[in-house]
């Protein structure tokens, strides 16, 4: 019987989690090259980083010396470099979304600001590299590389301008304000822009001198919309405007900037042509950031992540001092547990613990798969360019692609060709990918607050170790910007109907149901009832219609479509953590820097997961149940509903456990007597209405909660074991 398997004969837990352990559950174990670059920058971030925190220089707007300080660190660290290819000066060849995941966790285990700062410069960049022409490239991709020794050129550090003063761009990226028009254009030459852009927001504009904005043209000669590369030193105003007076990641530099420029047309990202003496862009705005932010959100999800999960020992260090003094005696529970004597405190500890996990699970999970899909991308652009197909042409051979995904799934065999691949992997991700910006820091923000109130007083200082206050309003700035929640929940509102998508999804259900077997104690049994509730749920809505006939499924009714959306994240952060369990389960095995603790973290590890497992299903049934039945109307009790479903099966069950229940109920009530004949239909009913099915899985969902708890008593009591350091690797 393996670990998991055996819940009674589980070995303890006796230290937090190692590196060894991390690499092989976030599958990095065989990239020795990453492994570097954590320890690069935890060095940065456990250091500098961390001084600057507890020396107050988040208690400033501006960009000052002290946060100024922190760029050379991650120029020498590498940490700037690891977001350039080795032709522009990097050092990881191939894709790195893995990479930037693994950096951002690292920096935001002290501070989310520094992390954001290295993260805007990629960003500033992101639209060039992914858009940009080989000149581009170049001039500007190649030039963010740290100086080498001897060189003299200017580093470029660059910002990324979308959002503007309100009424124009925010969570609605359409509305542009910034123009563009043609400002010279003279037969023969290139044509020059002026460009007027206002930023709202925009995160390293305290010394950034590349911007890439985007703008809309203002100019018949100009035609939609497109991203522009702004330099500092370009002819016009360059303004970096006012400091932002954030609330979080104040070691981020963000500003409110006013650009009103003339640069040549090959500024353009990703280049032009010219059509009957009209400027086309090649890629619109909305083009050039959708291919953006799907990316870096992944990045953004796991920054979260890492304050929930380092929450933890600071958290354990402070209960358990928490009574020494006094009476109490080295050597009594008081003195040694303090707060951890209480079991509502390590429960709670429990609960944020296991939340970290399984959004790091999600978060890592979908930065791989970025990575995978990548190459896979840059393959299909070269099949479908060798068959000179572009715009619908284009379109419609990935439609094929996609059913040939599907129908191979349905037959379970291998999907091979690269086309098809790319179809079933973009269908991941474009569920995966918000699911974690969504999940990972909505309600990561929200355990924060968990993590805070555990601290007492202390949480709400700045002197509170592992500076916790300001990782939970921080968080909030996660959950905000490169699109809140709502842009989370409307894309998943989309992609999460994909068909290909869905396949996938009862695949997972099935291997839910069948591990439910090996390894009981996951909760994977309830994840699978819970992930059959969702699709039993989203089928449903597609099809049914509200009490008074309108559609439930559709895109105006954030009310059905966003709590869905919400419910799935829940499922797929805890079926990925229960993934990465086995893993380690599997893996860890064979690797000697993890014998010693392996069964004992393993067996932790499968008690969190069980004890998300059954949050999970608790979320999702609650969500699925106020939708299923929410847009039905309620009848009046007098109004002869239908009793059997609404009043004498529900008194019934409470006769049996309250005594003297049944005379005083069943007067008020005026509910049908227990096998009384079904009433003629009234009102809404399970029965009449076709819902059975749900209410059985949701009645079975209740039952597969079986023996969470005792997981969660067991997860509890390992916190109160468990070895720490003496005091934290980073000052408070
Ligand atoms: C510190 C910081 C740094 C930033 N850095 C950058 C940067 O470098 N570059 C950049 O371009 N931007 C940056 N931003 C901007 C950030 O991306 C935006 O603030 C964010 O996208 C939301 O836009 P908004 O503030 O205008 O919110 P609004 O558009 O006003 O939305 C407010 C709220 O209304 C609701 N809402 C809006 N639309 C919908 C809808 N369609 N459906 C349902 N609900 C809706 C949501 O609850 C939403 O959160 C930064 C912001 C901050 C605070």
């Amino acid at each position: 019987m393996n670990a998991i398997a055996d819940e009674k004969l589980s070995p303890a837990l006796t230290t937090l989690p190692s590196d060894d352990l991390r690499q092989t559950m976030w599958r990095f174990a065989d990239r020795y090259d990453l492994q570097m670059l954590v320890q690069s920058a935890r060095g940065v971030a456990r250091g500098p980083v961390a001084r600057l925190v507890a020396n107050g220089a988040r208690n400033s707007h501006e960009w000052t010396a002290d946060k100024a300080s922190l760029l050379p660190h991650f120029d020498e660290s590498g940490i700037t470099a690891a977001f350039l290819d080795p032709e522009d000066g990097g050092f990881i060849a191939g894709p790195k979304n893995l990479a930037l995941a693994l950096i951002a966790f690292e920096l935001s285990w002290v501070d989310a600001g520094a992390a954001t700062s290295s993260l805007a410069g990629n960003l500033g960049l992101a639209p060039i590299h992914e858009r940009g022409t080989p000149e581009q490239r170049a001039r500007y991709v190649a030039n963010a590389a740290p100086l080498k020794p001897g060189e003299t050129r200017q580093q470029v550090r660059a910002a990324f301008a979308l959002t503007e003063p309100i009424p124009f761009v925010g969570v609605e990226t359409g509305m542009l304000a910034g123009k563009v028009r043609i400002a010279e254009w003279t037969d023969g030459r290139e044509p020059l822009l002026l460009v007027d852009k206002r930023g709202r927001f925009i995160t390293n504009m305290g010394f950034a001198n590349v911007v890439t904005a985007a703008v809309e043209s203002d100019d018949p000669k100009l035609k939609g919309s497109c991203m522009v590369i702004l330099e500092e030193g370009d002819p016009g105003v360059w303004d970096r405007g006012t400091p932002t007076k954030k609330l979080v990641h104040q070691l981020s530099s963000t500003n409110d900037p006013v650009f009103h420029l003339k640069v040549p047309a090959s500024r353009i990202v990703g280049g032009y042509t010219i059509q009957g003496g009209v400027i086309i862009p090649n890629y619109s705005h909305s083009e050039i950031i959708e291919a953006v932010f799907r990316r870096t959100r992944v990045t953004v999800g796991l920054m979260t992540s890492a304050k929930l999960l380092s929450a933890v020992e600071p958290v354990i260090l402070y209960h358990r001092r928490r009574f020494r003094g006094g009476q109490g005696a080295p050597g009594t529970p008081r003195y040694e547990l303090g707060i951890q004597q209480k079991q509502d405190a390590l429960h709670r500890l429990v609960d944020i613990w296991a939340t970290g996990e399984a959004s790091a699970s999600l978060g890592f999970a979908a930065a791989r798969l970025f990575d995978e899909l990548d190459p896979l991308e840059k393959e299909k652009d070269r099949i479908l360019a060798g068959k000179k197909l572009a715009g619908r042409a284009a379109f419609k051979e990935m439609a094929k692609a996609q059913e040939e995904a599907l129908k191979l799934l349905g037959t379970r065999q291998p999907v091979e060709s690269p086309l098809a691949r790319v179809a079933l992997l973009d269908s991941l991700a474009g569920v995966l990918c918000p699911a974690c910006k969504l999940w990972n820091t909505g309600h990561g923000a929200n355990m924060m607050r968990e993590a805070v109130s555990l601290m007492g007083g202390y949480g709400v200082t700045e002197d509170c170790p592992g500076f916790l206050g300001q990782k939970w309003m921080d968080a909030q700035l996660e959950a905000t910007y490169e699109g809140p929640e709502a842009v989370q929940r409307l894309q998943l509102s989309i992609t999460m109907t994909n068909p290909l998508f869905l396949a996938q999804f009862q695949q997972w259900i099935a291997e839910m149901k069948r591990l439910a077997s090996d390894r009981p104690g996951t909760g994977s049994c309830a994840l699978g009832t819970a992930m059959n509730l969702w699709l039993w749920t989203l089928h449903h809505v597609q099809t049914a219609a509200d009490a008074d006939g309108a559609k439930l499924y559709h895109k105006t009714r954030q009310g059905v479509t966003f709590p869905l959306a919400d419910a799935l994240c829940w499922l797929l952060a805890a079926r990925q953590f229960i993934l990465d369990v086995i893993e380690l389960e599997t893996k860890g095995a064979g690797n000697p820097a993890l014998a010693g603790g392996l069964a004992g973290t393993v067996a932790f590890f499968t008690d969190l997961c069980h004890v998300q497992a059954a949050r999970a299903a608790g979320e999702v049934g609650r969500i699925s149940a106020e939708i299923v039945h929410g847009y039905n109307r309620h009848p009046a009790w007098d109004e002869a509903g239908c009793h059997t479903c609404y009043g004498a099966e529900e008194l019934t069950a409470l006769e049996g456990i309250i005594p003297g229940m049944d005379a005083s109920a069943r007067a008020y009530s005026d509910v049908a007597e227990p096998g009384e004949a079904h009433p003629p239909k009234a009102g809404p009913c399970v029965k009449c209405d076709g819902l059975e099915g749900f209410v059985s899985l949701r009645a079975k969902l209740d039952t597969c909660l079986t023996g969470c708890r005792l997981a969660k008593d067991r997860a509890a009591e390992s916190l109160t074991k468990v070895m720490t350091r003496e005091a934290l690797d980073y000052p408070a």
